[in-house]
């Protein structure tokens, strides 16, 4: 990794949807310290697709919280962007990857997931979800399509394959795709949601080292089989772990 003269591109993306926390302010340390320490770039990314909840008064509150505590991101970034200036990049990638038989549209509707994941839960198993819709013909999804039927774009996920990658922080990670499913990338709309989104930017950036907390480990199996479906090599991947705060009442109760 940096050891080897590989420049470094970190990014920190937070979603401007509420206040500083402090999970934020100490991904931002470790990636703060990760690319001084190595001479490297940082690229800040306000992830605002979210229309409703991203306010700018939680942007200007984020950036001083983050200033206050000796990190001046204005300053040091080597890129300050949003992720809505994004949109059309977005949208084209999903078009390729449909061209290329990487996603498909779904069109199981939210009542029929409910029922699926109902009848998982009586017998008590998990639910996970393979799309009727992932091996019909192009041309007859193109029709339900016209037809204005309802759908959502789902990334087709191998059935039974190991995703393996070397995390930073927890080492050698492993998940089979069995237990993933195929899915969600994007809405009828072309509107790419997170799991995609984050990793097409990342691409696009050239970020080298993706540093966030632990609460994301879970999307990076479905993040990597994003970055194969691009046909790109992932970043190298570390999650480090959460602050955790032990509630007043708990701890009198374990004393
Ligand atoms: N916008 C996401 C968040 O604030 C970024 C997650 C990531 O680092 O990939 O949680």
């Amino acid at each position: 990794m940096a050891e080897n003269n590989v420049p470094v591109v970190v990014r920190m993306p937070p979603s401007p949807t509420g206040h500083l926390h402090l999970g934020t302010a100490r991904t931002a340390l470790f990636n703060w310290l990760f690319a001084k320490k190595y001479g490297g770039q940082i690229v800040f990314r306000w992830e605002d697709t979210d229309k409703e909840r991203s306010k700018t008064e939680h942007e200007t509150e984020i950036l001083e919280g983050l200033k206050w505590l000796g990190m001046d991101f204005e300053k040091e970034s080597s890129l300050m962007v949003r992720q809505t200036e994004s949109l059309g990049k977005h949208t084209e990638v999903l078009q390729d990857l449909w061209e290329r038989g990487k996603v498909f549209p779904c069109f199981t509707t939210p009542a029929e997931l409910e029922a699926l994941r109902d009848e998982a839960n009586q017998k008590k198993e998990g639910f996970v979800f393979w799309s009727p819709f992932r091996d019909e013909e192009r041309s007859e999804l193109e029709t339900k399509m016209k037809s204005g039927k309802p759908f959502a774009w789902r990334l087709k996920v191998p059935t039974n394959e190991t995703v393996a990658y070397s995390d930073e922080i927890r080492g050698e990670t492993k998940v089979n795709t069995a237990t993933l499913g195929d899915f969600v990338v994007a809405r009828s709309d072309g509107s790419v949601l997170y799991m995609l989104a984050n990793v097409i930017d990342d691409h696009e950036q050239g970020i080298t080292h993706v540093i966030r907390g632990e609460d994301h480990i879970s999307n990076t199996p479905k993040q990597l089989l994003c970055w194969r479906a691009l046909d790109v090599d992932p970043p190298i991947y570390a999650h480090i772990p959460l602050v955790l705060i032990r509630k007043n009442e708990n701890f009198q109760k374990d004393e």
